[in-house]
């Protein structure tokens, strides 16, 4: 079948498997060009088939030629849809990474069950023996708590007051108002059960009490901080009630981990174009403004720039990585420069739709939301017929 994007909203319906497979070997190519770095060697990957856990499951196999496991909930193709872009990136992932004689193996399935949990653990067990890093990198709108059965729903919400700020639909250009009214106590409490730090220490207590979890290993979740501008809708915001209890969680884990010579880290990085980001209202806007400045000072990056970055300048530089007051990990410094910061707010005052392209990278966001799902790939042919049911390895699967 001839494969175009079909775009709902924020979403891409449809994905290529030969854009995404040469979307990741792109990012496979930046890793192998940057100087290798000596880190961790058995790597879990929880989140690992978009965004910044394909990232990171990139940079730890090229740049430190470690084997990994991926955890993901991606979709196979069937009858007439595509499979989802996380499905061809990690079998573009695998394919390249058995070619360089690393092992990896994908589990596909709902990573808040136990029973994704224990089938993970049996193939550390079978293959690797102790995993010395695991990356936490979920994000999701749900999650059913593998206890109590409940389910829970995240939303993007600010807390407290409502929030009123400049938006743009991406798609259309149109720059508008948006007021978003104020979270319930429920909806906050969702949020944090599904993208707060307790699945992260339950995987983190499974792994330890079956010990496939190395003595001296790291572990590392991601966070987002951002402009003051977004900080109602963002970090003071729902998803940030959830970002914090996931940096209670870090130092908790931390303590467990570092009587054996482990740690935990939050990382907070850089706003990017991902399927998650690309749903939070007012952060496409702030983004496109930050795409335009940061690539005029020749400081941009993207997913694998900064996973690059975390492992070589941050967790494996021989001594104690540095972090911030808090603990944390900033990747997130080049975007909160106070010059870059500076830039963006002059833009992001003045912007609306008549100086649209002069003042932002608009542009720039289509075309990384686009190469999300593997369009819009230099030297792909979209004319030609393509078969989109790509298997995945046999190995990871549970589907
Ligand atoms: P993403 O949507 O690209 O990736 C999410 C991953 O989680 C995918 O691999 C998906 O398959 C997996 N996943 C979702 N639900 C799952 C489930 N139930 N079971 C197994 N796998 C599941 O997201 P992203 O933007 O890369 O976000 C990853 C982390 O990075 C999040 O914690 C996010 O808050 C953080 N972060 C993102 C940004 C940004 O700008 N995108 C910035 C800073 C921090």
């Amino acid at each position: 079948m001839v494969i175009k994007p079909k775009i709902r909203g924020f979403i891409c319906t449809t994905a290529h498997p030969v854009g995404c497979a040469k979307h990741v070997e792109e990012q496979v190519e930046y890793v192998k060009h940057q100087p290798k770095f000596d880190g961790a060697k058995k790597v879990l990957v929880i989140g690992s088939s978009t965004g910044y856990g394909l990232a990171s499951r990139i940079a730890a196999a090229f740049g430190g030629g470690a084997d990994t496991i991926g955890v993901c909930f991606e979709k196979p193709a069937s009858d007439n849809r595509t499979a989802t872009a996380g499905w061809y990136n990690t079998v573009a992932f695998e394919e390249l990474a058995k070619k360089e004689g690393l092992f990896a193996a994908t589990v596909n399935g709902d990573a808040f069950s136990d029973e994704i949990k224990a089938q993970v653990i049996d193939l550390i067990r079978a293959h690797m023996g102790q995993v010395d890093l695991v990356v936490y990198s979920l994000a999701s709108p749900r999650r059913t708590h593998p206890r109590t059965g409940e389910t829970f729903s995240s939303v993007i919400k600010p807390v407290g007051d409502p929030f009123h700020s400049k938006t743009i639909d991406v798609n259309s250009g149109k720059v508008s108002e948006v007021t978003i009214l104020p979270a319930t106590e429920e909806e906050i409490r969702n949020t944090v059960a599904v993208m707060g730090g307790e699945d992260w220490e339950m995987w983190i207590d499974a792994l330890r009490e079956a010990d496939v979890l190395a003595a001296n290993a790291t572990t590392v979740a991601y966070s987002y901080i951002g402009p003051e501008l977004t900080f109602s809708i963002y970090r003071e915001g729902t998803i940030g009630q959830a970002k914090n209890d996931l940096e209670a969680t870090a130092k908790r884990l931390n303590e467990k981990l570092s009587v054996t010579g482990g740690r935990a880290f939050v990382s907070v990085n850089k706003a990017v174009v991902t399927q998650s980001s690309s749903a939070i209202p007012v952060v496409p806007l702030y983004i496109s403004i930050l795409f335009k400045v940061m690539k005029e000072q020749g400081l941009h990056e993207g997913c694998i720039e900064q996973m690059y970055r975390m492992y070589a300048d941050r967790l494996y530089i021989g001594t104690a990585a540095p972090t911030d007051d808090r603990g944390r990990i900033r990747l997130d410094d080049l975007e909160m420069r106070p010059d870059v910061q500076d830039t963006v707010m002059r833009g992001w005052d003045e912007i609306d739709e008549s100086n649209l392209f002069d003042l932002s990278d608009l542009a720039g966001y289509r075309s990384d939301f686009l190469q999300l799902f593997g369009f819009g790939i230099e030297g792909v042919d979209y004319e030609a017929d393509v078969n989109p049911d790509v298997p995945m390895a046999e190995a990871g699967s549970t589907k």
